[in-house]
């Protein structure tokens, strides 16, 4: 499919010598739209990503683009005794102003990143062995921004992992249940009433304040295609400051469960270990120097407590009539509610094996 004039002016806005000889959709990403440029210069092809920001949910993308700067370039100035560190870092391409964005004639923002080439994304999680890598390349990133210097970066979405608030939304709209769908969903309400006490295990814990990811997927960290290797950790948008299980719990969320987050068969939902473990091992291999021992001890309760975060968000939208998370058919929202609640479940029963193992590599890493 080609694509619009306004897409071709955006590539060319930026700061990037040599002729536009082709622009595409790229990715299977839901939030931005991202392209790959090619520009050739004398002969030689250069390809470049790039990306109209969703800005209906990123409201300031010029704070977001000054976090993703201040990131990048410090990560990078870590890496700078590593031959492959152009690889390792997203690197972004100013426009011709010198700008860390463009705004085109439609009031939309784009940016652009240098094509990490020889790397690709999964959508999902192939073997432990991926998440291991995975898990220790998110730790790795979270290591590099330990010595981030001041100020504290822009919160892209407020209250983003303020669970405790997210609970008080789920009371809100259960109490107003607009939709009268609060009946439907009578099961599920309890169980997330019945749990509540889960929202504040880690706020009360009186964690240290990091640089987190927030969004750390399988499918957000490029993986070496000759060795299989976590290259380098993408999509940047929600970087912020938080707490470090919050991205430890979202791993167990996204990658221990062999189930897509909307499955209808709730047998295939479960907490699978040797994925758990493979996280548990990439993540403390990169982090174990840093992290206090009061966050390497609730590594399991992060998982538990994302899942719940989750499980209450659906939730919530559904009693709510499904405002915020796109559905594509009736009580889909019900549905991703469920298949969090049997993930949360299937944690529960293995919590002790789960609490052993991050036990026993929290004393000896390697
Ligand atoms: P999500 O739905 O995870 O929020 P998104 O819309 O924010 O995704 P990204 O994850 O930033 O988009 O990028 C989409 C895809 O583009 C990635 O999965 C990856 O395959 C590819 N990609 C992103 N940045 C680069 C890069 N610098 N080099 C090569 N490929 C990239
Ligand atoms: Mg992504
Ligand atoms: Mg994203």
């Amino acid at each position: 499919m080609s694509v619009s004039a306004v897409v071709h002016e955006a590539a060319r806005s930026f700061d990037i010598e040599g002729d536009l000889v082709s622009i595409e959709r790229y990715g299977s990403g839901h939030i931005n739209d991202s392209y790959c440029a090619a520009f050739d210069r004398g002969g030689a092809t250069t390809r470049f990503l790039m990306q109209r920001i969703n800005h209906r949910i990123f409201k300031q993308p010029l704070l977001l683009m000054e976090n993703i700067h201040r990131v990048t370039t410090h990560v990078a100035e870590q890496l700078s005794d590593d031959p492959d560190s152009d690889r390792r870092v997203l690197t972004l391409i100013p426009d011709r102003d010198g700008l860390l964005c463009h705004v085109d004639r439609e009031g939309e923002f784009w940016r652009a990143y240098k094509f990490i080439e020889r790397a690709h994304t999964y959508d999902t999680i192939q073997s432990p062995a991926q998440a291991f890598q995975a898990a220790k390349a998110f730790g790795q990133f979270q290591r590099m921004l330990v010595t981030l210097p001041a100020p504290r970066l822009h919160e892209t979405i407020p209250d983003f992992h303020n669970t405790p608030k997210r609970l008080e939304a789920f009371l809100r709209a259960l109490g107003a249940d607009p939709c009268n769908r609060a009946a439907e969903a009578r099961d599920e309400i309890a169980y997330a009433l019945e749990y509540q006490a889960l929202a504040s295990i880690l706020t009360d814990a009186d964690l240290p304040e990091r640089t987190i990811h927030a969004d750390t997927k399988i499918n957000n960290v490029l993986l070496d295609d000759a060795s299989g290797e976590g290259l380098c950790v993408i999509d940047l948008d929600t970087v912020m400051p938080g707490l470090s299980l919050h991205d430890f719990g979202d791993m167990v969320r996204t990658a221990t469960s062999p189930a897509a987050e909307d499955e209808l068969n709730l047998s295939k939902v479960r907490m699978q270990m040797p994925m758990f473990e493979a996280l548990v091992r990439g993540y403390l291999g990169s982090t174990a120097d840093f992290l206090s021992a009061g966050e390497k001890t609730l590594l399991v309760d992060a998982g538990k407590l994302i899942t719940y975060e989750q499980a209450l968000r659906f939730l919530t939208d559904f009693i709510l009539g499904d405002p915020y998370y796109k559905i594509a058919r009736e009580k889909h929202n019900l549905d991703r509610t469920r298949t969090q609640i049997a993930l949360l479940k299937s944690i529960n029963e293995q919590e002790d094996a789960m609490q052993r193992f991050v036990d026993r590599i929290a004393a000896s890493p390697s």
